[in-house]
C-alpha cells in the first residue's frame, strides 16, 4: 500500500474502496484504491497528490480489501498484485499520450523558428483541440513524430498530458423507430400510407413493423424500437428500410445494451430422492454448528440437485451465493442446468469471457442485479457484500490453485476465508474429496455429510483391468490396445452407446526419437523433449509454446529412422479410427478447444448422438454427464501415477474414480477398462473397492511419518535465473539464511528443479515444512520477506528472481 495526498477539491469525493488515478514513480499514472484514509505521513517519501476520483461510488467495498490484505499476507505477495488479479483489466485504465497547443505560445513572436512539419501540427492544433501520436503520423504522413514532438515541446509550443481512459466500453446497438409524431397520431399515419401507395416494398416492412409493435395499443414499445435484423425478414430489401428512415418516417437511434443474454428460469428445482432429502436435512443441521462442510457423494448421487436448493433457500433469505466451478468451460452441462432453474438472474463470470463481459457481472453484483454468481477461481474477488453461502463444487480439483502469476492462492482455501469475513457458510462437495479437507472432517473441523447411492436406477460401473504386458505377449495388442478394451468398445458400439477415452497427455506422440543413434528433439530453451504434434507437423514445447518443422532425418547423425514413442490423444484418435473405422470419432484436449466454443461444439457434438467414441484429456473427466456413455477406458493407468509429488497416490484415485463416474449414469451398468501393466497395483485394488477411507489411511501414515500436508504446512521458494550458477549460489545464499530463523521448521534443498530450465531460465528450488500453527507460519513469512529483499541488494543477485508458493500443488 502507498500514501497519498488527499488535495482540498477531492476530499469531499473521497470514500473507501473508490477509484482514484495516482501517479506513481516519475512516469506512470496507475488506478489504485483507497483502502484507508488516515493522517500519519510516510517516513521514506514525500507523498504526491490524488489526482482524480474516478467513482461517485466505490467499485469496491471494505470487505473485499480486507480480503485482500489477508490474501497479500498469507500467499507472500503485495496488494497490488492482488488487487491487479481481482479487478477485470476493464476496470483498470490504461493512459495515452496527446498532444495540446500551449495557450502560452505566442506563434507569431516565437522566440525559435519552427520548421515546415512543426508547424503543421500547430495547425492542426488550431482545428482540433487535442491529437494523438497516431494523428500526428497521419498529419505527417512519417512513422517517427517523436523527434519532433520533443521539439515542440523544448520550444513551449506544445504540452504533452496523459490521459487516462477506462477500458471498458458498453456496448451499444443501433434501433431504429417509427418517428414519435406518427406514432401518436393516426391520420399522420394514414397520410405516410398514402404517400408509400405503389412503394411496396416500403409499405411492407412499415406494416410489417406495426404487426411487431402496435404503436398506438402500446406506445412504449415503440420507444424502445427494433433492431434492423428483427424487422427485415427475408425477402426484405435493406435499401427500402435506408429510404424510409432517410425520408423521416422511421428514425434510428442509439441505445447501450447488456452483453450478457436475459434467459428466463424453465423449471423449478427437482424434487429430491429421499436421500437427498436426508442429506439437505443433515447440512442445514451441522450447519447450526460449522463454519465449513464437506459433502461426499459419490459421483452421479445428485449434488448439484441439493445445491440447487440450497442456493433457492439462501436467496430467499436476502443472501448472496457464489457456487466455484474449478473451469468453467468443461462444466457448462452444469451451469446450463442451473440457467434451467434461475435463469438470467445468476451471473456467470467465465474464464473465456472477454474483458467487457466481466465488468458487467463486476457491476451486476455491484448493483444487486446477480445476487448468485457461477464462476471459476477469480469470481472469489466479485464485490460481494453479503454472502450467505459459498460453494465449492469438485473441492478436490487442483485447478482451483493459481500457478502464476502471484497471488499464488487456491480457490477453496481462500474461499472458506472469504465466508468467514461474511460470516457465511462453505459447502464443499466432491466425490473425491481432497486429503485436506477429508482430513479436517474427520477431526471434526468441518461438519461432514455423504452421499453413498447414485440417484434413480444407476449403479456405479464394473472396473476390468487389461493387462498390457500379458497381451504383448500373447502378440493381442494392435496399436497398443489390448484385446479386452476392443471388445468393450465393439460391445458398446454394437448397441449404438458411447465411449470415452482418457489419457492424460495431448498431441500425437510425447516425443520423436532417432532409432540410431537415440537422439530425441528437445526444447531450446527448457529441459523438456519437444511433444510430436502429427496435424500441424510440429514438434512443441508444452511449457514455453517453443515449435519446429519435424526434421525429416536425425540432426545428429543424418539418419532417417526416426520414430515416434509413447501415444497421445491425436495418435490415439488415430489408431481408434483404424481399429473402429465405422465408429464416429471427437477429441477434446486443449488443441481442439482453444476458441471460446470449442468445447461446446464438441460437447453437443458428443451429446446429440453425432459421435461415438470422445478420446480427451482431463478435460473429460469433470462433471460431464452423458446418459449413453457405457464404457469408459483408462488408456495408461501407470502413467496417471508417475506423478512425482506426494500428493500421486491421491491424484490418482482421484482422477480414476472421476473419469469412471462418467459411465453408466442412466439405467445401463457401466465399465471402466484400465490399461496397465502391473495390475496387482494396491491403488487399483482401492479405487475398484471404492474403498476411498481405507485408502486414505494408509496414505495419511506416509504422510505423518514424512511430515507431509496436512501435518504440515509447505512453502515452496523457487530461485531463478538465466545464469546456472548464479541461480545456484542465490539459492544456497537463501537457503543459508533461512536455516537461521528460529523457527519450528524442516528445509530441504535447493536443488535443481524437476524441469532444471524453463524458457532459458535455470531454476532450484527449496521446500519448507511448517507446523501448523498461525504463529509459526506468520514468523516465517515476515522473517522471508526481509532475506529476500536484503539477498536482493546484493548486486549480484539484483536480477534474481525468487518465487513463493505457499501451499504449492
Ligand atoms: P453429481 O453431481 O453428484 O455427480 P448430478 O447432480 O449430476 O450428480 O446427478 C446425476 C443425474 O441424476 C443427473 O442427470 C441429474 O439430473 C439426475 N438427478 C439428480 N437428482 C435428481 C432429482 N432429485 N430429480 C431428478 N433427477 C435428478
Ligand atoms: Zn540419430
Ligand atoms: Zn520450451
Amino acid at each position: 500500500m502507498f500514501t497519498y495526498k488527499i488535495p482540498r477539491n477531492l476530499s469531499s469525493e473521497i470514500q473507501i474502496g473508490a477509484r482514484v488515478i495516482v501517479q506513481f514513480g516519475r512516469k506512470k499514472i496507475l488506478t489504485g484504491i483507497i483502502g484507508k484514509v488516515h493522517n500519519k505521513a510516510p517516513q521514506a517519501y514525500e507523498a504526491k497528490p490524488i489526482l482524480e476520483v474516478l467513482d461517485e461510488r466505490p467499485s469496491v467495498n471494505p470487505l473485499q480489501i480486507r480480503f485482500w490484505a489477508w490474501m497479500a499476507d498469507y500467499y507472500c505477495c503485495h496488494i497490488g498484485e492482488v488487487m491487479h488479479a481481482a479487478l477485470p483489466s476493464g476496470l483498470r485504465l490504461s493512459s495515452e499520450s496527446k498532444i495540446q497547443a500551449n495557450p502560452d505560445f505566442d506563434r507569431e513572436n516565437a522566440a525559435y523558428p519552427l520548421d515546415e512539419r512543426e508547424e503543421k501540427i500547430l495547425d492542426a492544433l488550431e482545428n482540433q483541440k487535442e491529437l494523438t501520436y497516431e494523428d500526428c503520423e497521419k498529419i505527417l504522413g512519417i512513422k517517427t513524430v517523436t523527434p519532433i514532438l520533443k521539439s515542440l515541446v523544448a520550444k513551449e509550443a506544445i504540452l504533452i498530458f496523459e490521459k487516462v481512459q477506462e477500458k471498458y466500453t458498453p456496448k451499444v446497438e443501433t434501433r431504429i423507430r417509427l418517428r414519435e409524431d406518427l406514432a401518436k397520431d393516426k391520420n399522420a399515419l394514414e397520410a405516410i400510407f398514402e404517400q408509400l401507395l405503389g412503394k411496396e416494398k416500403q409499405e411492407s416492412i412499415l406494416l410489417k413493423y406495426l404487426r411487431d409493435v402496435p404503436v398506438f395499443q402500446k406506445p412504449e414499445l415503440n420507444e424502445k424500437g427494433l433492431d434492423k435484423a428483427t424487422i427485415l425478414e427475408e425477402g426484405d430489401s435493406e435499401s427500402s428500410l435506408k429510404t424510409l428512415i432517410k425520408n423521416g418516417i422511421f428514425e434510428s437511434f442509439k441505445v447501450t445494451v447488456n452483453r450478457l443474454q436475459e434467459v428466463e428460469p424453465e423449471r423449478v428445482p427437482a424434487q429430491l430422492s429421499p436421500s437427498q432429502q436426508e442429506a439437505m436435512s443433515q447440512i442445514k443441521a451441522q450447519f447450526e454448528e460449522k463454519q465449513t462442510l464437506l459433502l461426499h457423494g459419490i459421483t452421479g448421487s445428485g449434488k448439484t440437485e441439493i445445491y440447487i436448493q440450497l442456493i433457492q433457500e439462501v436467496l430467499e433469505s436476502g443472501s448472496q451465493v457464489l457456487l466455484l466451478l474449478p473451469e468453467i468451460a468443461l462444466t457448462t452441462q452444469i451451469v446450463s442446468r442451473l440457467q434451467e432453474v434461475f435463469g438470467s438472474s445468476m451471473g456467470v463470470y467465465h474464464s473465456k469471457y472477454s474483458d467487457n463481459e466481466r465488468v458487467e457481472v463486476w457491476n451486476g453484483v455491484l448493483r444487486g442485479r446477480f445476487s448468485f454468481v457461477v464462476g471459476v477461481r477469480s469470481s472469489i474477488f466479485l464485490p460481494f457484500d453479503s454472502l450467505g453461502l459459498i460453494i465449492v463444487d469438485e473441492e478436490h480439483e487442483s485447478s482451483y490453485k493459481q500457478f502464476d502469476p502471484a497471488p499464488r492462492f487456491q480457490a477453496r482455501d481462500a474461499a472458506i476465508m472469504l465466508a468467514y469475513f461474511h460470516q457465511a457458510k462453505t459447502l464443499l462437495g466432491s466425490a473425491t474429496p481432497s486429503f485436506e479437507s477429508f482430513y479436517n472432517a474427520s477431526q471434526g473441523k468441518y461438519g461432514y455429510v455423504e452421499l453413498k447411492y447414485r440417484y434413480g436406477e444407476s449403479e456405479l460401473p464394473d472396473y476390468f483391468l487389461a493387462d498390457l504386458g500379458a497381451d504383448r505377449r500373447k502378440n493381442l495388442l494392435k496399436l497398443d490396445s489390448t484385446r479386452l478394451l476392443r471388445e468393450k468398445i465393439q460391445e458398446a458400439l454394437d448397441k449404438n452407446e458411447q465411449v470415452l477415452i482418457f489419457q492424460n497427455r495431448r498431441g500425437y506422440a510425447p516425443y520423436i526419437q532417432c532409432e540410431d543413434c537415440g537422439w530425441t528433439g528437445e526444447c531450446v530453451q527448457c529441459d523438456v523433449s519437444l511433444t510430436y504434434h502429427q496435424f500441424t507437423e510440429e514438434l512443441r514445447c508444452h511449457y514455453c509454446g517453443y515449435k519446429e518443422k519435424i526434421p525429416t532425418s536425425c540432426p545428429a547423425c543424418g539418419s532417417t529412422q526416426l520414430s515416434t514413442k509413447g501415444m497421445g490423444t491425436e495418435r490415439i484418435e488415430e489408431s481408434l479410427s483404424l481399429l473402429f473405422p465405422e465408429a464416429r470419432m471427437g477429441r477434446m484436449d486443449l488443441d481442439t478447444t482453444r476458441n471460446k466454443y470449442g468445447y461446446q461444439r464438441i460437447l453437443d457434438e458428443f451429446g446429440s448422438g453425432q459421435l461415438d467414441i470422445l478420446v480427451g484429456t482431463q478435460m473429460i473427466t469433470k462433471g460431464l454427464d452423458f446418459g449413453r456413455v457405457t464404457v469408459v477406458g483408462i488408456w495408461d493407468g501407470d502413467r496417471i501415477l508417475n506423478f512425482p509429488d506426494f500428493r500421486a497416490g491421491e491424484r490418482a484415485f482421484q482422477q480414476i474414480t472421476q473419469v469412471a463416474g462418467r459411465a453408466g449414469r442412466r439405467s445401463e451398468k457401466g465399465k471402466v477398462i484400465i490399461q496397465t501393466r502391473n495390475p496387482d497395483q494396491d491403488i487399483f485394488t482401492k479405487v475398484i473397492a471404492g474403498d476411498y477411507d481405507s485408502f486414505f489411511q494408509q496414505e495419511m501414515v506416509e504422510r505423518r511419518n514424512f511430515f507431509y500436508p496436512p501435518y504440515v504446512k509447505l512453502v515452496k521458494i523457487t530461485t531463478r535465473h538465466a545464469d546456472f550458477k548464479t541461480a545456484e549460489k542465490a539459492a544456497i545464499a537463501l537457503h543459508r539464511e533461512m536455516a537461521q530463523i528460529a523457527v519450528k521448521k524442516i528445509v530441504l534443498g535447493p536443488e535443481k528443479a524437476l524441469i532444471g530450465r524453463i524458457k532459458n531460465q535455470y531454476q532450484f528450488e527449496s521446500l519448507i515444512k511448517l507446523d501448523r500453527s498461525g504463529a509459526t507460519q506468520t514468523t516465517f513469512k515476515e522473517k522471508l520477506a526481509e532475506i529476500t529483499e536484503e539477498l536482493q541488494a546484493r548486486p549480484e543477485f539484483r536480477s534474481v528472481r525468487w518465487i513463493v508458493d505457499v501451499d504449492p500443488s
